[in-house]
């Protein structure tokens, strides 16, 4: 799984990690049964993503 903005190899993160690392308005977002990747690249924007192509920065 790439991330959809600059195409780097995402990795893996569970909803666990996400939910204690994202605010009130992003958390709503959340969608249990979608799989979440981090972006590890510095200069993107985008630092979680689904599978679907949801970004969160
Ligand atoms: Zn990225």
């Amino acid at each position: 799984m790439h991330c959809p903005r600059d195409r780097s190899q995402g990795k893996p993160v569970k909803l666990l990690t996400l939910k204690s690392l994202l605010a009130p308005p992003a958390l709503e977002q959340l969608n249990p049964q979608e799989t979440y990747q981090f972006c590890e690249s510095a200069d993107c924007p985008v630092v979680y993503f689904s599978t679907v192509g949801d970004t969160f920065t």
